[in-house]
This record gives C-alpha cells, sequence and structure tokens, in this order.
C-alpha cells in the first residue's frame, strides 16, 4: 500500500482556492465583453501596471527588441526553435491525409486543415518565458495557420526584449504586450482593435488556465495547462540530490506548483527530504520553491514498480521525470502523463527549454485525456465522402430504414429520392 511520508495541501483549501480564482475570471470575462479596450486597459492597469498607448507592439519597437539582446542570446534561442519546429515538423508529416473505397464505390476520407487565427499566451508575470513562444507559435507556423497573434505581459514594466525576439523569430504576425486574463479575454472575445482568434493555447498561471476554460466553446483551446507540476519517479539507482534537484527545479515555477516523489525507497525519501532543505538554503528562487514545496510537495512511498505506476497514473501529472533500473518499464505501463522523462540523463528542463518536445503539458489530472500541446491542436481532422450512383442506390436502401427506424422522416426521403433516381426502385413505406 502507498504510505505518505508528506502530505501536500488538503483537497479542500485547493478546491476554495480554484472557486475564488473562477468568480476572479468570471467578472473579468464579462467586463472585456461589455466595454472591450476600455476594460483591457483597465485591468492592464490594476494588475500589471501597464497602460500603453497601443498593446500591439509596432515594427520598431519589435526591431529594438532584437537590438538590445547579443549575437550568443540570439542563436541560443534560434537553436531552441529549431529544435522545437523540426520536431513539429516531423509530427506534421506523420499526420497523413486518407481516402479509402470502404465498399464498392464508397469513397470516404479525412483531410488536415489548420485553423485560420490562434492567439498565443506566453507567460511572464513571475519569469520571462521566453521558450512558450517556441512551443506556441512556432509550432502554430509548422502547422500552417495564416494568422497567429502573440502576447505576453510586461515584465519589469516594459515588454520582455527576449520574448519578442522569440514571438518573432517563430513567425508571430501581430505580437502584443498584455497579460493574464484581459489578454486572453482580448484575444477570444475581440475589441474594437484586436479582431478576435478561433483557438487560444498556451500554459499560464491559473488565472489565464481559467480564463481559457471558461471560454472554451467560443473559441477553441489547447488545453487546461495551468501551474506546473511535477513527479519524480526514483528508485534507489539515484541519490537524494538528483531527487531534490528535480522537485526543486518544477517547484521554483510558483507557489501553487505541486512536486512529488513516488519512490520505493525509504533511504531514499528520507535522503532527499534532507537535500530539499539543504538546496533551499542556496536556491536563488527559494521563497517560491520552498512554499510551494511546503504547501503541494509529497512523498510517497511504494511496495513495488506495479504500484508506482498505478498511483502515477492516479496523480496523472504534468511532468513525469523517471529515475529508476528500467525506465522503460514506465513508458510501456503508464497511461496517464503529461510528458515522460526517460532515465536521470535527462530532465524537465530539457524538455522545458530546448529539447523540442513542446512544453505546454496538461495540468491538474487532465492527462487523463489530453497529452500536450502540438502540432495536430491546431489542425482539424475533417471527413468527406462521395459516392458512385450504384453505391448510392445500395447505401440508400440501409439508410432509408435506420431512418424510419428513429422516425426521422426528411432523412428517409433524403435516402429515398436517390434509390429512386440512381437504383430505378421504389422504396416500400
Ligand atoms: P502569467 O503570465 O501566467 O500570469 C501573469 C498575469 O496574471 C498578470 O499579467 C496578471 O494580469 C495576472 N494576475 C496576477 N494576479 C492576478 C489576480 N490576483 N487576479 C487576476 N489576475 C491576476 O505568469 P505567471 O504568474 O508567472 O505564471 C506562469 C504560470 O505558467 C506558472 O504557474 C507556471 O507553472 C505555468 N506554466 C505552465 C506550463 C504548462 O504547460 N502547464 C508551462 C509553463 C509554465
Amino acid at each position: 500500500m502507498a504510505k505518505y511520508l508528506k502530505h501536500g495541501m488538503d483537497a479542500e483549501t485547493v478546491q476554495t482556492n480554484d472557486t475564488k480564482v473562477r468568480e476572479i475570471v468570471e467578472g473579468i470575462l464579462g467586463d472585456i465583453e461589455k466595454r472591450g479596450d476600455a476594460a483591457v486597459r483597465d485591468y492592464s492597469g490594476q494588475f500589471d501596471k501597464w497602460v500603453p498607448e497601443s498593446f500591439r507592439l509596432s515594427e520598431e519597437q519589435i526591431k529594438a527588441c532584437y537590438e538590445r539582446l547579443d549575437k550568443s542570446t540570439l542563436a541560443d534561442i534560434r537553436f531552441a526553435q529549431d529544435q522545437v519546429r523540426n520536431f513539429a515538423q516531423i509530427q506534421r508529416d506523420s499526420m497523413l491525409d486518407v481516402e479509402q473505397e470502404t465498399l464498392p464505390g464508397v469513397f470516404l476520407g479525412h483531410k488536415h486543415i489548420p485553423m485560420n487565427s490562434v492567439g498565443c499566451y506566453v507567460p511572464g508575470g513571475k519569469y520571462p518565458l521566453v521558450a512558450s513562444a517556441h512551443m506556441s507559435v512556432a509550432t502554430a507556423k509548422v502547422a500552417g495557420v495564416k494568422r497567429v497573434i502573440a502576447a505576453a505581459p510586461p515584465f519589469n514594466g516594459e515588454p520582455n526584449p527576449a520574448i519578442v525576439v522569440a514571438m518573432d523569430m517563430a513567425g508571430a504576425d501581430e505580437i502584443y504586450c498584455f497579460g493574464g486574463v484581459q489578454a486572453i479575454g482580448a484575444m477570444a472575445i475581440g475589441t474594437e482593435t484586436i479582431a478576435p482568434v478561433d483557438m487560444l493555447v498556451g500554459p499560464g498561471n491559473a488565472f489565464v488556465a481559467e480564463a481559457k476554460r471558461q471560454l472554451f466553446g467560443r473559441v477553441g483551446i489547447d488545453l487546461f495547462a495551468g501551474p506546473t507540476e511535477t513527479l519524480v519517479i526514483a528508485d534507489d539507482t539515484v541519490d537524494g540530490e538528483l531527487c531534490a534537484t528535480d522537485l526543486l527545479g518544477q517547484a521554483e515555477h510558483g507557489v501553487n506548483s505541486p512536486a512529488v516523489l513516488l519512490t520505493n525507497s525509504e533511504k531514499l525519501a528520507q535522503d532527499t527530504l534532507v537535500e530539499i532543505e539543504k538546496q533551499l538554503q542556496t536556491l536563488p528562487t527559494a521563497e517560491v520553491a520552498g512554499k510551494a514545496w511546503e504547501d503541494y510537495g509529497q512523498i510517497i512511498l511504494c511496495d513495488s514498480y506495479e504500484e508506482m505506476v498505478q498511483v502515477a497514473d492516479e496523480i496523472a501529472s504534468e511532468h513525469v521525470q523517471v529515475m529508476t533500473r528500467d525506465p522503460n518499464y514506465f513508458l510501456e505501463n503508464m497511461t496517464n502523463y503529461g510528458a515522460l522523462f526517460l532515465g536521470a540523463e535527462t530532465n524537465v528542463s530539457y524538455g522545458d527549454k530546448v529539447i523540442g518536445t513542446n512544453h505546454t503539458l496538461p495540468t491538474k489530472k487532465a492527462a487523463r485525456y489530453t497529452g500536450g500541446l502540438w502540432v495536430g491542436k491546431f489542425i482539424k481532422t475533417c471527413t468527406y465522402q462521395r459516392v458512385t450512383p450504384e453505391a448510392s442506390a445500395m447505401v440508400g436502401e440501409y439508410c432509408s430504414r435506420l431512418c424510419a427506424l428513429e422516425g426521422f422522416a426528411g432523412h428517409k426521403a433524403q435516402a429515398d429520392i436517390r434509390v429512386r433516381r440512381y437504383g430505378k426502385k421504389e422504396i416500400s413505406e
């Protein structure tokens, strides 16, 4: 039986926090609906102290951002984007259009069509999340989306140059500097100055994730990608120092970022607890990571690898770092996760920043029903069909009887007229 050596925050408190966020977001979105640009300006002033003449960046402003970055930073951003673009292209190439003759004279197919417009949110409250620009914008462009707009909040009172450059390099058609619910609302609902998009993508804090959730239906959303979560699955092949580093490395995302260690080694669990306290003495982001660990950190002790898989699937974590004798066992057996990081040699930070898999991943157990953002999320799989006259007459007879079974007279008439015309047959009532 799995045993908790350290428990996270209780479910009731998490629920109360969620309800508060839901109410705040509802109010802001309703106001943007009513007052458009004026509401966006007010909330940007209130939450970010940012009320520029225009939220959209001009070409000159974008160019000035390039000039503020040194050559090596530009090369690093380019390297990361190349990896993301390359893997997205490999995935795009795996999505084949199909057309098959499924019965004599019946041709069914599907075609992949990119969305016309998307809004990419790039978080920037606590850290300027440059990498999110590659993940959303570059991937949307590989998919073939025509209008890709990108938004990030101001950082230290101005547009963050590295984020702006990353958005531009990735191919964004319009770049905006605003954040939070007001950015999400403006892109989805539209204002006097911003044309609404068809889908919203990108990660963000609890407010951003909740705004996307509330707007789903009116626009598409990629997935529920809220505060970062990490699960480290480890056995006695690794040490407490490595586990502690990988837990705190993700806990630093925010004070509400869960970090969980799942292990079958009590010694490793104890060593990790000691190491976490030690590393928190020197980690520059210890204030955030330490609070996240205190409130949301967990250590769970299991008896077997089978039990570790079962508990990990229940947690359905966004990131799962596997550091065991046979990491492939978890690849073969786990069913609920955003992304797997197999072996001590790799880690979540590689995925977050550079390696090429997408870092926008499902949180709050959304991994039970979706994977992360990928090129396919920007593409609709739409079916079509055509039939020969002979096939129409044959299928029409089945259709006619099935329509009668359901009482659909109009549908039946659609089938019957074809049976008469192409099959030269009368349908008995
Ligand atoms: P953010 O850009 O998501 O949010 C900043 C905005 O939040 C601000 O612009 C402000 O308008 C708004 N805001 C702040 N306090 C508010 C309040 N009380 N009421 C209403 N709005 C408020 O940046 P962040 O806060 O740094 O969060 C980034 C988040 O993205 C982190 O939680 C991180 O874990 C998460 N993330 C998730 C993934 C994923 O794939 N799931 C990937 C990367 C990052």
